[in-house]
């Protein structure tokens, strides 16, 4: 910790403040200028007391922490990419940009299959789809549940594709890891640590979407979470946060994406459904991702988005999708990916 006392302290109460700092277990290093005292307390902050109550002190101007919060995640802990095996050969965080799509929401068998057979043959390689929906009315269609997870898994048999679906509820852990190959944490459940550990303990890949207001340090803290509890396979998922902007949904903030490579190893996924709320930049948001490094993206797809059950505006049509798969070839080929 950097303890910066207040200009013109007086030796006495700098005094009280090494104290303080032995007496917490700590050993202070006193640098003094010619207005400000600055000390530097070493010690192992994992196993003692914190240092942040002498940001009570009146001398105190600041407390600041030289290590990073966040430990397993860090790319100091793990300086190569790591990369996520999902299913039996879908590898995220290597050489190829990944791409997950399928519905909003699984609304029955003919819409399942007939998206998950579009977007396999247009490329895809993990199928999306909500069998428990986190909505913000409870009276909006909540999702099919059992029924839904039945029928992903019933796409998966007929194209291969591995499946990724959302676990809302820490009652439906055992139920969901049944059938999916990663668990989706959503945006709504971000911070709800509980789920997330006891999501962590099935073993599979975790796609960690970012809060809607949260900052990147509490997005990489949650998925230290994961890790802390024993799982590796951590994909972080930007899908846009809120800002004052009314044009789109929410604000996919694409500098999330070398903000969070740089500070760890595990692969970043970008989903402009959600980000953009809008079919009509999801080719743009998607060609922005894979140039800024984004390992995966995640779509959102129905065979007729004008009378989907959830999210109808953001969702693209098959024909669309094949689209979005050509449009961004060309960009995958230029940042040397595949
Ligand atoms: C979704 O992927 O359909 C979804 C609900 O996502 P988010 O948690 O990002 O809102
Ligand atoms: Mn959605």
């Amino acid at each position: 910790m950097i303890i910066v006392l207040k200009p013109q302290t007086r030796r006495t109460d700098e005094t009280a403040v090494l104290k303080e700092i032995r007496r917490l277990g700590y050993k202070p290093h006193v640098m003094r200028g010619v207005s400000r005292t600055v000390i530097g307390a070493i010690g192992d902050e994992a196993s003692q007391p914190s240092l942040e109550s002498l940001r009570a002190w009146p001398q105190v101007e600041s407390v600041t922490p030289v290590q990073k919060r966040f430990k397993l995640v860090s790319r100091e802990a793990h300086p190569a990419n790591s990369t996520i095996r999902v299913g039996k050969d879908v590898v995220i965080g290597g050489p190829e940009v990944v791409v997950m799509a399928g519905p909003c929401s699984v609304e029955g068998e003919k819409q399942l299959m007939t998206t998950a057979e579009a977007v396999a043959k247009a490329g895809a390689k993990v199928l999306r789809g909500g069998a428990f929906k986190p909505r913000t009315s409870p009276y909006e269609f909540q999702g099919l549940g059992e029924k839904g997870l039945k029928l992903l898994a019933k796409a998966r048999k007929a194209t291969g594709l591995a499946v990724i679906t959302e676990l809302l509820s820490e009652d439906h852990v055992e139920l969901v890891a049944e059938y999916a190959d990663i668990l989706q944490i959503g945006a709504r459940n971000a911070q709800n640590f509980q789920l997330l550990i006891a999501a962590a303990k099935t073993g599979l890949p975790i796609m960690l979407k970012r809060g809607l207001s949260m900052k990147i340090e509490e997005w990489l803290l949650a998925g230290e979470y994961v890790l802390a509890n024993g799982n590796r396979n951590v994909l972080f998922c930007e899908r846009g946060i809120r800002t004052f902007e009314t044009y789109t949904r929410n604000t996919l903030d694409l500098s999330a994406v070398p903000i969070v490579k740089k500070e760890s190893h595990l692969p970043v996924v970008i989903d402009p459904s959600q980000g953009g709320g809008r079919a009509d930049l999801v080719s743009a948001m998607c060609k922005g991702a894979v140039a800024m490094g984004a390992d995966a993206l995640l779509v959102e797809v129905h065979p007729n988005p004008k009378e989907a059950w959830s999210d109808g505006a953001q969702q693209l049509s098959l024909e669309g999708f094949a689209r979005l798969m050509e449009e961004i070839r060309p960009l995958v080929q230029a940042v040397g990916r595949q």
